[in-house]
């Protein structure tokens, strides 16, 4: 198999040296998928940093090469086709305190890090991130949030590229956070990728802090399946009701396409048994609105994101 070419400017600019990240290509993206699935990315970026971003997105949006940004797979799909173009994802870096709460963590930084971290230094606040396996980027962009709180509400500022190549400084009032979106899956700012995540937490004693994230992790552990591979949950929540309630009033806990089963604990959950296939996913998926909306008339919308192309397909160098 050999890959789609990389564009020579392209080439030029993400190539040797080291310094500038690793560059691989047809690389396997199931690895890279907390539900390990997906098939291979073209082209795929890790940069030592985020100082070439703009030049890559410049060049990606002239040359018409397709971008997609990747952080640490919890919450996307990859499809069984892959990805086409250049898949670029940030390393995991540890957080920055800069002093009266304020943090700084690299789009790259994983939650769970962030919080234990956080905690150990007696800032209050970031706790919730402890069960989301995701990165600060991702959370950032998608507003992720649990146990009643979110990161819109503790986001100071971020800094983003757009496809274009612009820097943008965006406060909570340009991205409007709200249920597990924000103005950057829409409007002129779609397509930005987040660089860099400013949150402001309070100060206060390491032991309450370290507490707040005891109790979440206690709270996760007893609601939520742990030790098989999920997205997390699958369907947001309609307005008035859970959409795990709905879907387990169907009788669809245990139901399985393939080796994708709908967990047993936790019915907006889907567990991959081993060897499940993203397709298996997304006939799960059908089933199940299918189902929730012959019994209740409600539209579930998927929280999950599928990404990439759905079957495996051929492709000439
Ligand atoms: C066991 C489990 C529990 C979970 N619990 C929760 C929960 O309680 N609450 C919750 O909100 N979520 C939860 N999730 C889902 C997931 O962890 C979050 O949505 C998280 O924010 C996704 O981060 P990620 O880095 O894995 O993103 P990915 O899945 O890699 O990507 C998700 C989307 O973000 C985009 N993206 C990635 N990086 C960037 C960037 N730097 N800039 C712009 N866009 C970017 C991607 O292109 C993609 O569209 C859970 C997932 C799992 C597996």
């Amino acid at each position: 198999m050999s890959s789609a070419s990389l564009p020579a400017p392209l080439l030029e600019l993400l190539g040797e040296p080291l310094s500038r990240g690793e560059l691989r290509a047809d690389e396997p993206l199931g690895k890279h998928s907390q539900f390990g699935v997906g098939g291979p990315a073209d082209w795929y970026w890790e940069p030592a940093s985020a100082a070439l971003l703009p030049d890559v997105l410049r060049l990606c949006s002239e040359l018409d090469f397709p971008c997609t940004v990747l952080g640490a797979g919890s919450n996307c799909l990859i499809l069984d086709g892959g990805i086409r173009g250049l898949v670029l994802k940030f390393p995991a870096t540890r957080v920055e305190h800069q002093g009266e709460g304020l943090v700084c963590l690299q789009a790259g930084a994983l939650l769970p890090r962030a919080a234990f971290d956080t905690a150990y230094q007696g800032l209050l606040g970031l706790a919730f991130g402890v069960g989301i396996p995701g990165t600060a980027g991702a959370a950032a962009a998608g507003n992720a949030g649990a146990f009643g709180g979110e990161i819109g509400e503790i986001l100071e500022s971020l800094e983003a590229v757009l496809p274009g190549g612009d820097v943008l400084r965006l406060s909570p009032d340009d991205l409007r956070p709200r249920y597990r979106r924000t103005a950057l899956q829409e409007t002129s700012l779609q397509g930005a990728v987040v660089t860099q995540v400013w949150l402001r937490l309070r100060e206060g004693e390491v032991a309450s802090a370290r507490l707040d994230v005891r109790r979440v992790m206690r709270e996760r552990k007893a609601s939520q399946p742990s030790g098989v591979r999920s997205l997390g949950s699958t369907f947001k929540n309609p307005t008035e009701e859970k959409a795990g309630q709905l879907i387990d009033a169907c009788g669809l806990k245990g139901f399985q396409v393939g080796a994708a089963q709908v967990s047993p604990q936790h019915a907006n959950f889907i567990c991959n048994l081993g060897g499940a296939r993203a397709a298996d996913v997304l006939a799960l998926t059908a089933l199940i609105r299918q189902r929730v909306r012959e019994r209740f008339g409600v539209e579930l919308e998927l929280e999950i994101i599928p990404v990439g192309s759905p079957g495996f397909q051929q492709r000439s160098s």
